[in-house]
């Protein structure tokens, strides 16, 4: 099962990329792909807020920019897909028992089960590019360990890098 390599950075530096598509790998890709990702902190369960999101720049084919977004936007329309499905037969009953308050904490369950397929699915095949920011860091997860260690390399004069959370 190929688990990705995530190479951790300050949020305020601005990564550099080996000059490879982060899809296919190919050299020298013609174009690039904006990976937007939201802001990840405690608030996030805490008010059910997304923090500003972040751009991240990679470089990529455009064919393969083109189908990394479109496997994103996928997840994303099958995932509020699951969410809706679970949440006309949930809504209902939770809202009968559940405080008025509460309430939306309590939809957090169901919604969590809808979207566990795909979660499960994301772990089984990882895209070959994925990032996550935290409030003062970002996430870049790669697919392909040789790529996320020259992306390490290359970023070494950031204030830190970390692979899988360890610092180098
Ligand atoms: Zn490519």
């Amino acid at each position: 099962m190929p688990s990705p390599t995530t190479i951790n950075l300050p949020r305020s530096y601005t990564a550099k990329f080996p000059p490879r598509c982060v899809v296919c790998r190919a050299h020298s890709p013609d174009s690039t792909v904006s990976v937007w990702t939201w802001s990840i902190g405690w608030w996030t369960w805490v008010l059910l807020w997304w923090g500003m999101p972040v751009r991240v720049k990679a470089p990529a084919c455009y064919r393969c920019a083109w189908r990394l977004q479109f496997s994103r936007f996928a997840g994303v329309v099958i995932s509020g897909l699951l969410i809706w499905i679970m949440f006309q037969f949930c809504f209902e009953p939770i809202k009968a028992r559940v405080p008025r308050g509460l309430l939306k904490y309590a939809m957090l369950i169901p919604g969590l089960i809808a979207v566990l397929p795909y979660i499960v699915f994301q772990t089984f095949f990882p895209p070959p590019f994925e990032t996550t920011a935290m409030s003062d860091s970002i996430d870049y997860a790669f697919r392909d360990e040789d790529d996320a260690i020259d992306f390490a390399m290359i970023n070494s004069d950031a204030a830190w890098v970390k692979v899988e959370g360890t610092p180098i």
